[in-house]
């Protein structure tokens, strides 16, 4: 299915989707109220954009000096190539522990590599402890959105599933009962729990220590009960000193939630008296996407999901319509990188009005690279003919202008005689929901001609 076949069954439930579409745009609208309180914001973004342009420059360099520092600290740390050395790297730290359960915050890094999945099937059972990761996985569903996983489930939703999983009350549905029973049901897994994994939002090469940002503080509560600590990270979240933090996490909170700072930032650097820490630094694909010159600046992602809440087409499609572990614009320019026929059809679903790169905080420029793409799906030959046929037609007509002027009367005098069905039907999606203006009797360019002959 392609994104837009996807999106138009999220678009059945009409209420569900105007619902969706202003949840979002409430959390841009925080963002802007608590962005335009520092008049500093942009000059942050800059250096949140060059600090990453120096990373993605020496990437070799800072990762190496990360792994100095942290082994140095007594962390152990792997290299994954792909998603698959990852889940086993993972998978054989917890076999050397017999551990046979264990807690996970959420990391879109572990979704990517599909851990949850694979653990299962070795016997190992995995419970994501962040709220909303809990929710789906319960649903059995992927995350919708990179920071609110369940933004496209209504509290009513929640109230029946906890009700048939979790033994809540039937018919309620107040979050803050739900959010205490999921609570209750959780503080039994951490107890239990031998081994936590995290991802890792920020690296830091001249310590050696790893940054968690979480607002339920989750991901503390697993590091800091289990005795085995193991935290997934992707080769782009290195950064170079301690003193570039800031910058990031003023940067993030504000941009993902409104927040002037994620509730807990908490910082890592070796293990627990008489625990293990390990740090997996995973690349799956992602030096193939730094050595792409146009597409290389889309690992500065701080995973901040602000492109996402104001995007136009991902509040009315819902996340799971991009088919891919990081839905909306970031989604649409790193998944075409990892398989260009099955995700190419995502660089068409935006109107390349530019917003999401006027948001994100680190000046990634997602609209320009989602025309990029275009141009590389239409290069490599992979348009539908229904694409491909009306473009070059309309490439004839509008190289030529005497053909212009024939095709332009011809449509004016076809589209004010034409029975209406010629028009609106099922070939033409676009009239679904739309009307053509009022067809005029003469062109803008013969009513130009007569009304400003004078001026000629
Ligand atoms: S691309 Fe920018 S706005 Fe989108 S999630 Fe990444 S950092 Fe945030």
């Amino acid at each position: 299915m392609t994104h837009a076949e996807r999106a138009a069954d999220f678009l059945l439930d009409e209420a569900r989707t105007d619902w969706h579409d202003e949840s979002l745009w409430q959390v841009r609208g925080k963002r802007d109220t608590i962005v335009h309180a520092i008049p500093e914001w942009e000059a942050l973004r800059q250096l949140g954009s060059d600090i990453k342009d120096n990373v993605l420059s020496n990437l070799d360099t800072y990762l190496e000096q990360f792994e100095r520092q942290a082994t140095a600290n007594g962390v152990t740390v792997h290299w994954a190539k792909d998603a698959a050395e990852h889940n086993r790297i993972v998978h054989s730290i917890l076999a050397r522990h017999r551990v046979n359960r264990i807690v996970k915050s959420k990391s879109m890094l572990t979704e990517e590599c599909h851990l949850n999945q694979y653990l299962k099937q070795q016997g190992i059972e995995v419970i994501d402890t962040d709220l909303g990761e809990r929710i789906i996985q319960l649903r059995k569903e992927p995350p919708s959105h990179i920071v609110m996983p369940a933004i496209h489930l209504k509290k009513e939703e929640i109230g029946q599933l906890f009700y048939e999983q979790l033994g809540t009350d039937e018919g309620a549905s107040d979050p803050q009962y739900l959010t205490e029973a999921a609570r209750q049901h959780l503080r039994e897994k951490f107890l239990a729990a031998k081994a936590a994994i995290t991802g890792v939002n920020f690296a830091v090469a001249e310590t050696g220590g790893i940054v968690v940002c979480t607002n339920e503080g989750n991901a503390d509560m697993g590091v800091h009960l289990a005795p085995v600590q193991i935290h997934c990270m992707g080769i782009e979240k290195v950064i170079p000193q301690a003193e570039h933090l800031g910058v990031f996490t003023r940067l993030l909170g504000r941009s993902a939630t409104g927040q002037p700072i994620t509730i807990y930032t908490s910082h890592h650097h070796r293990p627990k008296e008489g625990g293990e820490m390990h740090v997996v630094i995973v690349d799956n694909g992602r030096t193939e996407q730094l050595g792409r010159e146009e597409f290389r600046n889309s690992l500065k992602c701080i995973r901040c999901g602000a492109c996402m809440n104001t995007c136009p087409i991902y509040r009315r499609s819902g996340g799971h319509s991009y088919d891919h572990t990081i839905p909306g614009p970031i989604g649409s320019i790193l998944s075409p990188g990892i398989d260009l026929k099955k995700h190419g059809d995502l660089a068409f679903a935006s109107t390349l009005c530019g917003s999401c790169s006027d948001v994100c905080p680190v000046k990634i420029d997602i609209h320009d690279q989602l025309y990029k793409w275009r141009q590389m799906v239409s290069e490599e030959g992979l348009l539908p003919k229904t694409k491909t046929i009306p473009l070059a037609g309309a490439g004839t007509v509008l190289s030529h202008n005497g053909l212009y002027n024939i095709m332009g009367k011809a449509a004016r005098v076809a589209l004010s005689h034409a029975p209406r069905v010629l028009v609106y039907n099922g070939m033409n999606p676009w009239g679904k929901t739309r009307e053509l203006p009022e067809v005029p009797k003469e062109s803008f360019k013969e009513w130009y001609a007569r009304t400003h002959k004078s001026k000629f």
